[in-house]
């Protein structure tokens, strides 16, 4: 068997393409979808994350607002700018790129961020919402995978489910999310004493871990889909300096029954959501103001 590849980069086109048609629609009635991206230091994966969110919305019709602070600026001075992106009327999404400089606490700048402006669902009200399953905004990149998973056609109440990560970005949401679904979740890390002996027994495995190629073919029950979550640069061998995932795609591919590529999986999705939260952002605030 040879596993079928989920496309990320083309169902990322084809969603990209129905949110510009929404925030078009929203434009036409006053109310241009608008993100504002806060980004502390320079540091370079950041940097790059930030600029393909900005030229993503650019490309969607999605008004976007960069802030760059220095590395080692105050965090009143952030907090002061939060306030007033909270308080713009105009201003649809806001999100301030992680990580943050160690001056800053976290979890402090991300509940300065209004509940309704935070496209990218890390405030704990958001994530209280979610695991009551009720509306919220729901963290992009566990939202991208659930997208993915539907568009595969991958029946998920009643799966075994097996998230390796319990990050509160990717892992955590993600198990949240195939609950909600119906799956029967167990989530891995690095405490986890067989890993294995779990992911042999998963119907649907996620890994997000930041390990090169930690999933090999062996821990893989024939059938499964794999979803690679991981994005590692790797440093040496014959294949230094390319992006490989979490997942040793070549053993893999030959066992599972679906499986996404890195790149070209997940990535494209996450951005994806992003603008898709902002345009809901848009549509509720049109809708408060009878538009
Ligand atoms: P974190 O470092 O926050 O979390 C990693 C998780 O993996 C932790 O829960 C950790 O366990 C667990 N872990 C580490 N080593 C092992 C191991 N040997 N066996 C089992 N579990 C292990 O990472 P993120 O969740 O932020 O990101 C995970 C990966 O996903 C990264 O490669 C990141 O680059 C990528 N990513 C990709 C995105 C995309 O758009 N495709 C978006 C966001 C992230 P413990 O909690 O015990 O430490």
């Amino acid at each position: 068997m040879t596993a079928r590849i989920i496309d990320g980069k083309a169902l990322a086109e084809q969603v990209r393409s129905q949110i510009a048609q929404r925030a078009a629609a929203l434009a036409a009635r006053g109310e241009q979808p608008c993100l504002a991206v806060l980004l502390v230091g320079a540091d370079p994966a950041s940097t790059v994350y930030v600029r393909n969110k900005v030229t993503g919305c650019e490309k969607a019709g999605i008004r976007s607002l960069r802030f760059d602070f220095p590395a080692n600026v105050a965090p009143e001075v952030v907090m002061a700018k939060l306030a007033e992106l909270n308080a713009d009327p105009t201003v649809h999404g806001i999100l301030v790129q992680l990580p943050l400089p160690p001056q800053f606490n976290e979890s402090e700048v991300l509940e300065a961020i209004s509940v309704d402006k935070d496209v990218d669902g890390f405030h704990a009200e958001n994530v209280g919402r979610l695991s009551q399953s009720r509306e919220a905004f729901i963290p992009c990149t566990p939202h991208g995978v659930m997208k993915m998973l539907e568009s595969a056609g991958v029946p998920l109440v009643g799966a075994e489910a097996v998230v390796i990560g319990r990050s509160n970005i990717v892992g955590k949401p993600m198990a949240m999310l195939l609950t909600n679904a119906g799956a029967t979740v167990t989530v891995c890390h690095s405490k986890t004493r067989d890993l294995a002996f779990h992911t042999r027994r998963a119907d649907i495995l996620v890994a997000a871990v930041g390990k090169p190629r930690l999933v090999t073919g062996d821990m893989i029950k024939p059938g499964a889909v794999v979803i690679d979550v991981g994005i590692n640069r790797l440093t040496d061998g014959p294949d230094a300096g390319k992006l490989c995932g979490d997942v040793d795609f070549d053993s893999v591919l030959p066992v599972a029954g679906a499986i996404t590529p890195v790149p070209g999986g997940v990535g494209p999705m996450t951005i994806t959501m992003l603008l898709e939260n902002t345009v809901i952002s848009a549509e509720r605030a049109a809708r408060r103001k009878g538009l």
